[in-house]
């Protein structure tokens, strides 16, 4: 069990509903009952809320978001809460040519979505079209149902690109690709689960652009600044420190434990990662399909590091500051992130799967070193030379484990989707963003799924007063 920091008074001993975590699913869960005219307490294990999302401002002033960060067009939900809590937004910096490197050593300048001569391109865009086609056909209330699902669900993605891709240039495009939407390898996802995140998304180029796609903005006071609103919002309703290690249910009532204390409540909705979630015992056991659900859903591995300079020295040499690594590097995708006045040039350098675990096999200063000897080779020797250096191994948090957020494993979604996705058991209600429908694993999913799982505490209310539940 984990430890709290700080020493937390003791929380009331009954509440009408209690929700377990306070990321974006726990809050808007909380939020929404609060609208509906109905008290809910928000149990949350860390010091603060925010989960996988932590706005951090470093000692030299620059604001970086630790975890996610960017907000795209289509992303209502979470459009529609940062302007509930005047959250304001900034495009992100697009302007400039991209960067690739590849395996020979090659470092192409390019504008726009992709250099067409580039090896690969052509076969790229024709497998995302053929993943984009597929995905028209899942239906995404029941991502295991439908004819292809089981043949879908039974190869993974690596394999499943093996076979239908013929150049390699353009499998290895698709590998970083996979990365970078999943922070998982290939091989570790099927072919079904691609298909249905890409689906959730809305297509294959709403995950992967910038402009009009997920990548589109960012938030000028940080991407946690619309959840630190709400729990202010929601006042000492939100506690903090306050770890759940058990949810017993009993006939009438449901008994939540934490080391401060037990809350006895009528409903609860659980917001946690699927491995935050299987690490509460739950009584009696959950069902089957859900506890086979939990364990199978296996968070992504990704570390952010952020690289900040006096000034964005890029911009001066005609670079956006976007690159993608096809090479042996341990870092895959690097963005300007750059506050809105540009007052600091900021870089961060994403890792993911193999690749992080390659990087986090060496020590700290051999790591920034990695680092700086990749931006260096990319923007030249200012890149070198940084004011501060920040990182964020994602698989070391004790809450979340990973990021960006936990995928089912292949087989998992046919085996044990329809009933151990996200269906009720009893009066235990899940969240969370591998819960949505819309931008699974996104702030926006996160933020649908609450709201979801407080509608169904409200149903049952509302038919518990009418005599029918
Ligand atoms: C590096 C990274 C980059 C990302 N980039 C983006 C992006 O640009 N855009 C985007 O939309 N999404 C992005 N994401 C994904 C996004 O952050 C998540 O999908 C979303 O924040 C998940 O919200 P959640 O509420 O479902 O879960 P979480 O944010 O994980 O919240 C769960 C909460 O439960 C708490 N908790 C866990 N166990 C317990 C317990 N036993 N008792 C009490 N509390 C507990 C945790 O401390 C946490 O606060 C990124 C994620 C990462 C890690």
């Amino acid at each position: 069990m984990l430890r709290s920091t700080t020493s937390q008074p003791a929380p009331p001993t009954f509440a009408p509903v209690v929700v377990i975590g306070a990321g974006y699913a726990g809050l808007s869960a909380a939020l929404t009952l609060h609208d509906h005219g109905v008290p809910a307490l928000v149990l949350e294990g860390a010091d603060r809320v925010g989960g996988r999302i932590w706005s951090h401002r470093t000692p030299g002033g620059a604001l970086i978001d630790h975890g996610g960060q960017w907000v795209g067009p289509n992303q209502h939900m979470l459009l529609a809460l940062a302007d509930r809590f005047g959250c304001a937004t900034f495009p992100t910096w697009d302007t400039g040519e991209h960067l690739e490197a590849w395996r020979d050593g090659a470092v192409r300048r390019y504008r726009g979505d992709g250099p067409d001569y580039a090896p690969g391109a052509a076969g790229y865009q024709e497998a995302t079209a053929r993943v984009d086609a597929m995905a028209r056909e899942v239906d995404l209330s029941d991502p295991g149902s439908g004819p292809m699902a089981g043949d879908w669900d039974s190869e993974t993605v690596h394999s499943y690109f093996l076979r239908t891709v013929a150049c390699p240039a353009a499998r290895v495009r698709l590998h970083l690709a996979v990365q970078g939407v999943l922070a998982m390898e290939p091989r570790e996802v099927s072919v079904l689960h691609l298909v249905f995140y890409v689906a959730s998304a809305g297509g294959f180029a709403q995950l992967m652009e910038t402009s009009g796609a997920a990548q589109e903005a960012r938030f000028t006071a940080g991407a946690q600044a619309p959840a630190r609103a709400i729990a202010e919002h929601l006042g000492d309703s939100v506690r903090l420190n306050t770890q759940v290690t058990a949810v017993d249910q009993r006939p009438d009532v449901v008994e939540v434990h934490t080391g401060a204390g037990v809350v006895r409540t009528s409903r609860v909705v659980v917001a946690t990662p699927p491995p935050a979630t299987a690490a509460i015992c739950f009584l009696p056991a959950l069902p089957n399909a859900r506890a086979r659900w939990i364990q199978r859903s296996v968070m992504g591995d990704v570390a952010k590091v952020h690289v900040v300079y006096p000034r964005p020295f890029w911009r001066a040499a005609g670079l956006s500051g976007v690159a993608s690594l096809y090479d042996e590097s341990t870092f895959g995708v690097v963005f300007d992130n750059s506050p809105p006045n540009a007052d600091q040039g900021i870089l961060v350098a994403f890792s993911y799967g193999d690749r992080l675990r390659r990087w986090f096999s060496l020590g700290q200063e051999e790591r920034q070193a990695d680092v700086l000897r990749t931006l260096t080779r990319l923007f030249g020797p200012e890149a070198g030379e940084p004011v501060d250096y920040l990182e964020k191994i994602w698989p070391d948090d004790p809450w979340a484990r990973g990021g960006y957020a936990a995928n089912p494993g292949p087989g998992s979604w046919v085996a044990h989707g329809r009933a151990g996705w996200r269906e009720p058991c009893g009066r235990i209600h899940w969240a969370g963003a591998e819960t949505a429908s819309r931008w699974n694993g996104y702030m926006d999913g996160a933020i649908s799924s609450g709201e979801r799982a407080a509608h169904e505490v409200l149903r049952a209310f509302a038919e518990r007063e009418s005599g029918s539940g």
